[in-house]
């Protein structure tokens, strides 16, 4: 929303282009407070076209607080120039602390249900904090545990080391596997260099990997639906690379040859968009009318919902849709999509510093989600700050219930039998 509110005369005067007599004003606003109650006088001063204030300047008067009389001798009024927007100048009396009653009124969160940390995020988490906790720091991790800033860095102050690859891991020292998963090779390159594995992968990316040898076994040549480069897709394809073909988008499945004399199957990614990978699997049964599906989607619980609630959200006339997550997540990321592609602009954000106010200029209902990676206190700060720019009230959009819980205790009393606790982690 581009907006300025003005609380005197004085700035109805200086900021250009607001063209209009400020006793004119005031007056007009006295006369409509004195008659109706908030709401009504907005209506009451939009259909009377007496004055014509708002048609001239672009400004309509909602709400005030104060007035002395009719003449405007201190910075009383509310102004907010909603048809012809202005850049926010910062000036004296310029209100950017949302306190105003206009603010709650003019711009509201939609918060997304459900939203942020899936099960398998939850679980992965839990397992580097337990593992430290354990077995004591440094406790290693290879790549990020999760697509997520905040959460790296507070594990990092923990006690929590990252690498990108195993042969930066002392020999001996424990290393958790991130949530993405992992190929076989590198089970294997741990247990070359005895280092000691705790498996962070998610069950339904597990679920993945075992439907690739599954199929494989079974004859098929598998496209594999997945962003290239992804972690959760080297995992995946690690599996059975020569019998898997990546698919990237719509315009691959046009192109990629698949062989002739294999059965096909389709895989994918968990956290694609539901609609963007329909659109991938029509192009490739129209070229492949063989190829096969899963018995059960791929794409996981906690992918679909997000979605579903940021569809619905755009149903309900969000004018912005910000997602917080970070860069490499591919979940974030398909929920900006999801928007983008309803015509609501979409943005992610890592965190409240990232939010450019100029993004909601013109927004009335914000709509607001957590990709799955993304612990909702980086929502809640968000929307701290949303409200430090002028948002109001907070109103639940709940598509489902989630209450998917993936076992934790067993992965780590695991691990404790092997490694007492107090073994240190490195030799
Ligand atoms: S997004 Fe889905 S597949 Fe990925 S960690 Fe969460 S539950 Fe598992």
């Amino acid at each position: 929303m581009r907006y300025r509110c003005i609380h005197s005369a004085e700035e109805v005067r200086r900021f250009p282009p607001i063209d209009v007599s400020p006793c004119q004003t005031i007056s007009q606003a006295s006369h409509h407070r004195a008659e109706f109650g908030v709401e009504r006088r907005w209506e009451a001063w939009r259909k009377s076209r007496s004055g014509g204030i708002g048609r001239r300047a672009g400004f309509k008067i909602l709400f005030w607080q104060q007035s002395v009389g009719s003449i405007p001798t201190s910075g009383i009024e509310l102004v907010h120039d909603i048809e012809r927007p202005t850049e926010r100048v910062p000036g004296p009396g310029t209100c950017y602390t949302g306190s105003c009653a206009l603010h709650e009124r003019l711009m509201d969160i939609l918060l997304a249900n459900p939203r942020c940390y899936c099960a398998g995020v939850d679980r992965a988490v839990q397992i580097v904090e337990l593992a430290i906790e354990t077995f004591g720091a440094p406790v290693y991790v290879r790549k990020e545990i999760v697509h997520n800033q905040f959460v790296v860095n507070r594990l990092r102050d923990l006690g929590a080391v990252f690498v990108e690859e195993l042969s930066e891991v002392p020999e001996a020292s424990l290393v958790v596997f991130s949530a993405h998963g992992v190929a076989p090779s590198i089970h294997k390159e741990a247990k070359e260099r005895e280092l000691r594995v705790i498996d962070a992968s998610c069950p339904l990316v597990t679920k993945v990997h075992l439907e690739v040898l599954r199929f494989v076994k079974e004859g098929y040549h598998i496209a594999f639906i997945g962003r290239k480069g992804h972690e959760e897709v080297e995992g995946t394809i690690g599996h059975a690379p020569d019998h898997i073909t990546l698919v990237e988008d719509v315009l691959q499945a046009g192109t990629v040859d698949l062989p002739a004399d294999k059965k096909l199957m389709v895989l994918m990614q968990t956290t694609l968009s539901v609609d963007d990978t329909k659109v991938v699997v029509n192009a490739l049964r129209e070229r492949y009318p063989r190829l096969e599906l899963p018995p059960t989607e791929d794409i996981c619980y906690a992918t679909q919902n997000r979605q579903d609630a940021v569809k619905e959200m755009c149903e309900s006339g969000i004018g912005l849709l910000l997602v917080v997550g970070s860069h490499n997540s591919s979940n974030a990321a398909r929920l900006v999509e999801v928007a983008q592609r309803r015509n609501v602009p979409g943005y992610r954000i890592d965190n409240a510093n990232e939010l450019d106010s100029k993004w909601l200029e013109g927004v009335e209902l914000i709509g607001l989600t957590g990709g799955a990676s993304t612990p909702d206190e980086v929502v809640q700060s968000v929307i701290v700050r949303l409200k430090e720019l002028g948002a109001g009230d907070v109103r639940p959009c709940t598509t489902a219930e989630e209450n998917v819980v993936f076992q934790l205790p067993l992965v780590l009393k695991e691990a404790e039998a092997r490694f007492p606790t107090g073994q240190p982690a490195t030799k």
